[in-house]
């Protein structure tokens, strides 16, 4: 019996992915992924047209979003699973980060005009065509401009922590975030915990924060991630009870940490997020 391909951590053209969401569904498909989660930055726009795309397929589906969260003057992220995309508590928690996005996006483009950076806004703007603004969008605009040569040195040199690009940013709180999630009935999962370069002491902390909010699963595995660092978020996961879950985070470029659906194999030791809606 083949082993079935779980994928729950993608993006779209709603959010900063490079592929519709119909054609992200496609390819999931055809790279052999069985259930793939549509996980957009702070909106459910793509789910409608992924859903579509996907009643066809031997694929299944699960309605996803990726919270952006401020926690200990940090950005983490918490996807949602198998969310009510109708639900009304949600869709207003996302309006709200969607209108800091916009305004976000002007003091982004602010700051780079200080230096010298014209027609930023317009420029991400132009990327994002009506989507949810991020700063991956920024980032293609100032690649194109030749600012850098790529997405990853863009990051590096304008749009991080003590860069001229970089707006500290006031995202929900951690409560907020996983109170949308479980009202709306979807299973709350910390995104890449092995990315937010946190300490071992605070990332107990998280952890155990997230639980005490009814925080249900971790990201035990995301991308290109170490061996080591998937051996201490199984570890942790253990020791807290929490569920484990495994994402690529696509987002449908060529420099992405993984491809769709290319996942090491789930940690035997971990009780994997899907047992919940099997
Ligand atoms: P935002 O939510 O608008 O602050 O943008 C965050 C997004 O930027 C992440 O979801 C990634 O897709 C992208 N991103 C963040 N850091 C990097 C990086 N160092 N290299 C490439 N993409 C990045
Ligand atoms: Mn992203
Ligand atoms: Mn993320
Ligand atoms: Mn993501």
């Amino acid at each position: 019996m083949s082993t079935t391909i779980y994928d729950l951590h993608t993006h779209s053209t709603a959010s900063d992915g490079t592929l519709h969401p119909a054609v992200l569904v496609q390819q999931a498909a055809d790279q052999g992924v069985d259930v793939l989660a549509l996980t957009d930055h702070d909106c459910t726009a793509g789910l409608a047209e992924a859903s579509v795309a996907s009643a066809n397929l031997a694929l299944r589906l699960i309605h996803g979003v990726e919270i952006s969260v401020t926690w200990n003057q940090g950005t983490i992220h918490i996807l949602g699973l198998k969310i009510d995309q109708g639900n009304l508590a949600l869709q207003l928690g996302l309006q709200m980060l969607q209108a800091y996005r916009n305004e976000r996006a002007l003091e982004i483009a602010h700051q780079l005009q200080k230096i010298g950076i014209e027609g930023a806004f317009e420029g991400a703007l132009c990327y994002a065509q009506g989507n949810i603004l991020s700063r991956t969008h920024f980032a293609r605009f100032l690649v194109e401009k030749g600012y850098a040569k790529d997405i990853q040195s863009v990051f590096k040199h304008y749009l991080v922590p003590s860069k001229p690009g970089y707006v500290a940013s006031c995202w929900a709180t951690l409560e907020q975030a996983l109170a949308w999630i479980h009202n709306a009935g979807g299973i709350s999962v910390i995104a890449h915990p092995a990315r937010y370069k946190l300490t071992r002491k605070r990332l107990i902390q998280l952890f155990g924060e997230f639980k005490e909010c009814g925080g249900i699963a971790l990201e035990v595995i995301s991308g290109h991630q170490q061996p080591e660092e998937t051996a201490q978020l199984v570890g942790l996961a253990r020791e807290l009870d929490l569920f484990g879950s495994c994402g690529s985070d696509y987002h449908g470029t060529q420099n992405d940490r993984a491809h769709l659906g290319q996942i090491s194999s789930f940690p035997v030791d971990c009780k994997p997020v899907w047992n919940l809606w099997q």
